[in-house]
């Protein structure tokens, strides 16, 4: 039996710090794993600015609510649901996703969540666990799970890796030049494709 696993923001979501940063003009909330690597320290400077400007949770979500996933998405994400069982593994927390998720048709999604205090404030967060996107392969190849599965950023690549194959999907230039074994497409077309192909049935794109 075969699983897809898809990252969720860059692959079938704009990254949503990036467009909460556009619309409060807070510059320095642009940064994500793309440009720092290790979480905990984008998270810790995420939450220090939204303290330093007074940004509740609801501030967040009403920009949120007016996103969309990017053009295409639901469509590619119908089709791979036709052809495998699909899990998203994301970074990102159940309090931002909701809306979004609602725009998907609700695919089954394994993230972390926020913890907010009783005036609205995000104080915290809370990790599902340590490494999740490759813990969750590991759990899936204990269920006997064929797991094909595709990412964007550095967060994905031990998913990637542990994944019997893994996709670069519209990854920056130096992850795809830091991690050349993986196949890199850029369209919903070559994604479809490159499931195919890491597939051991024969799927017709
Ligand atoms: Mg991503």
């Amino acid at each position: 039996m075969e699983l897809a696993c898809l990252d969720l923001e860059g692959v079938l979501i704009p990254e949503i710090w990036i467009e909460f940063a556009e619309r409060t003009g807070i510059d320095e909330l642009r940064a994500t794993t793309r440009d720092i690597p290790v979480y905990d320290t984008l998270m810790k400077q995420r939450l220090r600015l939204l303290a330093e400007n007074n940004l509740g949770l609801a501030d967040i979500q009403a920009v949120i609510a007016e996103l969309s996933p990017l053009p295409g998405a639901a469509e590619f994400l119908d089709w791979l649901r036709e052809h495998f069982q699909v899990i998203i593994l994301s970074d990102t927390f159940y309090e931002f996703a909701l809306p979004l998720m609602r725009q998907l048709g609700y695919p089954t999604l394994f993230c972390h969540r926020l913890k907010v205090d009783d005036k609205g404030m995000v104080v915290d967060y809370e990790l599902r666990q340590k490494d999740p996107k490759r813990q969750s392969v590991i759990a899936l190849h204990s269920l006997y799970y064929r797991v094909i599965a595709a990412g964007d950023s550095y967060n994905d690549t031990t998913m990637l890796a542990e994944a019997d194959a893994g996709i670069l999907f519209m990854a920056p230039q130096n992850v795809i030049e830091e991690f050349p074994h993986f196949p890199a497409v850029h369209s919903y077309q070559d994604l479809k494709a490159a499931f195919a192909s890491a597939s051991e049935r024969s799927i017709i794109v």
